[in-house]
C-alpha cells in the first residue's frame, strides 16, 4: 500500500490519472471524454462528456445487491418515531416523489427549494430532485422568513417543498407560516408549495392552487416508475447558500459527477464505510455536512444512512451512544460544539451503550480544541478524527485518511491536505508561501478538485473575485482561514480572516447579523463581532446606537430595547443568528475613513489587547466598549 505522503502527491501531480481511477468507483451511464478541462482558469471541468446521475447512483445502483439492506435509518427522539427504508424501498419513494415533482411542471435544470425539518420526506425530495435533472436548493429550517425570501429571489424554485413544522426539545416550530410569509417578500415566487403534514401545527393556513399535500400526492402516484435523466457530469446537482463578508449570501454550486465521485472515494479512503455499514452524521440536511454526509455519500457508498431529530441530551444524553449501539454504527460525524455538550454530562450515559461497533468518530465544521478532542478519545476508545473543510469543497480539504494509511494524529489539527487539494499556505502580504510554523492564509493551487463549488450561482464573476482575489499576480483559491504547518507537515487552524463567525459549527457573516439588528427601526448603526465561546466556539455579540437614546437611557429601558433587537433578529434571519449579547453605545469605534474597528471590539470583548488604534476617529467610542462590557 502507498503512504499517504505517496497518495496525495500523486493525486495533485498526475491528476487525470488519479481521478479517473477514482471515477470508476460510481457508475456511468455514457463515459466522460476527458478527465479535467482547465483550459478556462479557474474553471475547471471534471468528467467532461460523462454521463451520470447522482440519484442513480444512490440508489438504483444498489438495487441487485442490496435491495432487502437499509438504505434510510430516521430516528425522532421529538415526535418518538423510528423508522426505516430498504434500498428497494427508498427507489419506491423517490419514484413517487419525482413524478410529483414532474407533474408540477419541474424538469432538467429547474430548482426545487427544500425547507423541511429533519424527516426522511426531506432525503426524499432531494434524491427525487437530482433524480430528474432538477436542481435543489436546501433551506436550513432554522431560517427566518427574510432569508428564505432571498434565497427563492436567487435560486428562483419552481417549487418549494416544506413542512407544517420542525420539532426541537419536544416543542413544535411552525414552518409554514414562514413560507407563506416569504412567499409574500419574494419578487419571484414558486408556483407551487408541497407541504409535508407532520399533524405538528393544526390548522396551518393554505393557498388554493398554490399549496398542496404531500399524502395526497404520494396516494396519487403510488407505484410510479420515473426514469433517471442522465447529466452531463458538469450540470448543476445543487445549489446551497453560505455566508460570507457581504450581507448577500452566495448560492454554492456544485456538480454532477465530479462530486458524486469525490463523495464515493471520501467514503472509502476518509471514512473507511464498507458498503452495508451504518454511517451516523448527526448534521442538518440544511448544511453541507447534512448534504454529503446523511444524504449522497453514505448512500453512493451502499451504506445505512442515520437520521436524528433531536437533540443529544434528549431523552438523555445517552441517546447517540443508543443509536450507535443499535444499529451498530461504525463510522460517525459529529461537530466539536455537540462533543462539549455531551462532555458536560454524566460520562456513565456513554458507558451505558455498547458501543464497540464504532470504529472512528470524525468530527468537522468548527475548531476542534484539544481538552475536547482528548476527552472524547479517552472516553470512545476510537480515533477522533478532526476534518477541515467549508461549504465551498463539499467534503475535507484537511484530513487524515485512515483508509489510505493509519498516520498519527496530533490533537488541535486535521492532519494533512487531503488528495487532489494542493494546499499552500500564503503571506498574506506578499503572497510568498510560509514557512514551517508561520501563519498564512489556507489556500488552494487550481484546479480544485472534483466536487469543491464550480461556480456562484449565476454569478461567475463573483465566484472569480470572491475567492481568486486575494493576490494580483497569482491565482489561488482561498479559504479565508489562518493556518499554520509545523515541521512535521500537520496544518492548525486558526480561524478566519474575515468577518464571518462560526457559531456552534454555523457559519455567519457579521453584515448580514448587522443588517437584521438595523431592521429594527431604532437602530442607527450597529458592530457584530464573534466572541470566544466556551460551548460554542464563537456567539455573536452586537454593539448598537440607538436613533433615540432616551429609549436606552436606563437598564431597564436598554434591556427592553435588547429583547426587542434580538426578536428583530430572529424574523429576519433566524435565532441561530441571535446576537448573545446587544449593548447599547452612543458611538462605535471607528478609523477616520468609517472603517468599523470590529477586530479592536472583539479584542476587547475577549480580554485582549485592541491592538493598533493610531487610526481611530473617536478614542472615547472604545472607552464606551469597554464600559458596556463591565456594566
Ligand atoms: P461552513 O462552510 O459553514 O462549513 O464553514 C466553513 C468554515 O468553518 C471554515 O472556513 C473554517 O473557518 C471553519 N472550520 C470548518 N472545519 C474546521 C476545522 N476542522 N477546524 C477549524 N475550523 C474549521
Amino acid at each position: 500500500m502507498a503512504t499517504y505522503k505517496e497518495f496525495h502527491a500523486r493525486s495533485v501531480r498526475e491528476p487525470e490519472a488519479f481521478w479517473a481511477e477514482q471515477a470508476t468507483m460510481i457508475d456511468w451511464h455514457r463515459p466522460f471524454d476527458k478527465v479535467l478541462d482547465y483550459s478556462k482558469p479557474p474553471f475547471r471541468s471534471w468528467y467532461v462528456g460523462g454521463l451520470t446521475n447522482l440519484c442513480h447512483n444512490a440508489v438504483d445502483r444498489h438495487l441487485a445487491a442490496r435491495g432487502n439492506q437499509k438504505a434510510l435509518v430516521w430516528v425522532s427522539t421529538e415526535v418518538e418515531q423510528e423508522k426505516s427504508w430498504t434500498f428497494t424501498e427508498l427507489h419506491e419513494e423517490v419514484n413517487r416523489f419525482a413524478a410529483i415533482l414532474q407533474s408540477l411542471g419541474v424538469g432538467k435544470g429547474d430548482r426545487v427549494l427544500i425547507y423541511m425539518p429533519m424527516i426522511p420526506e426531506a432525503v426524499f425530495a432531494m434524491l427525487a430532485t437530482v433524480r430528474i435533472g432538477a436542481v435543489h436548493s436546501v433551506v436550513f429550517g432554522g431560517f427566518a422568513a427574510a432569508s428564505l425570501a432571498a434565497r427563492i429571489d436567487d435560486a428562483t424554485p419552481k417549487v418549494m417543498v416544506t413542512a407544517d413544522a420542525g420539532a426541537r426539545g419536544g416543542r413544535s416550530i411552525p414552518l409554514k407560516p414562514l413560507v407563506d410569509e416569504s412567499i409574500q417578500l419574494a419578487k419571484t415566487p414558486p408556483r407551487h408549495v408541497v407541504i409535508v403534514n407532520r399533524g405538528l401545527d393544526k390548522g396551518f393556513a393554505t393557498v388554493a392552487g398554490r399549496d398542496l399535500d404531500y399524502a395526497a400526492l404520494r396516494e396519487k402516484h403510488s407505484g410510479a416508475k420515473v426514469p433517471v435523466t442522465w447529466l452531463e457530469s458538469n450540470e448543476p446537482s445543487y445549489i446551497l447558500y453560505t455566508s460570507g463578508t457581504t450581507g448577500k449570501p452566495k448560492g454554492v454550486q456544485r456538480d454532477t459527477g465530479g462530486y458524486c465521485v469525490a463523495l464515493a472515494a471520501s467514503m472509502k479512503h476518509i471514512y473507511c464505510s464498507k458498503p452495508g455499514e451504518a454511517y451516523f452524521s448527526t448534521s442538518d440536511i440544511g448544511w453541507v455536512v447534512g448534504h454529503s454526509y446523511i444524504v449522497y455519500g453514505p448512500l453512493i457508498n451502499g451504506s445505512t444512512t442515520i437520521m436524528f431529530e433531536g437533540l443529544p441530551i434528549r431523552p438523555d444524553p445517552g441517546i447517540w451512544w443508543k443509536i450507535v449501539a443499535d444499529y451498530k454504527v461504525t463510522s460517525m460525524f459529529s461537530s466539536p460544539t455537540a462533543i462539549r455538550v455531551l462532555k458536560k454530562q454524566d460520562p456513565a450515559f456513554m458507558k451505558k451503550h455498547d458501543t464497540s461497533s464504532l470504529k472512528y468518530l470524525f468530527l468537522a465544521g468548527e475548531p476542534l480544541d484539544e481538552p475536547t478532542a482528548r476527552w472524547v478519545d479517552e472516553a470512545l476508545g476510537v480515533p477522533i478524527i478532526d476534518n477541515y473543510w467549508q461549504t465551498e469543497t463539499g467534503w475535507p480539504m484537511l484530513s487524515a485518511c485512515p483508509g489510505v494509511e493509519d498516520t498519527p494524529r496530533k490533537f488541535g489539527s486535521p492532519s494533512f491536505p487531503v488528495y487532489g487539494y494542493n494546499v499552500t499556505l500564503k503571506e498574506e502580504a506578499t503572497g510568498r508561501e510560509a514557512k514551517a510554523d508561520e501563519k498564512g492564509v489556507l489556500c488552494v493551487i487550481p484546479p480544485l478538485p472534483p466536487g469543491a463549488m464550480t461556480t456562484v450561482w449565476g454569478d461567475d464573476e463573483r465566484y472569480v473575485k470572491t475567492y481568486y482575489g486575494l493576490f494580483r499576480d497569482q491565482l489561488v483559491y482561498s479559504t479565508f482561514d489562518w493556518a499554520v504547518r509545523d515541521s512535521d507537515g500537520y496544518y492548525f487552524v486558526l480561524g478566519r480572516t474575515d468577518d464571518v463567525i462560526n457559531v456552534a459549527g454555523h457559519r455567519l457573516g457579521t453584515r448580514e447579523i448587522e443588517e437584521a439588528v438595523q431592521a429594527h427601526s431604532n437602530i442607527a448603526e450597529v458592530a457584530v463581532v464573534g466572541v470566544a465561546d466556551s460551548l460554542k466556539g464563537q456567539v455573536p455579540v452586537a454593539f448598537a446606537v440607538a436613533k433615540d437614546s432616551s429609549s436606552v437611557a436606563t437598564k431597564e429601558l436598554a434591556a427592553a430595547q435588547e429583547k426587542a433587537v434580538m426578536a428583530t433578529v430572529d424574523r429576519e434571519l433566524g435565532a441561530i443568528a441571535r446576537p448573545a449579547r446587544v449593548h447599547f453605545v452612543s458611538a462605535l469605534p471607528k478609523t477616520r475613513s468609517g472603517k468599523l474597528l470590529r477586530r479592536s471590539i472583539q479584542a476587547l470583548c475577549e480580554g485582549r489587547d485592541p491592538g493598533d488604534l493610531t487610526t481611530i476617529e473617536d478614542p472615547t467610542a472604545l472607552e464606551q466598549i469597554r464600559a458596556a462590557l463591565k456594566g
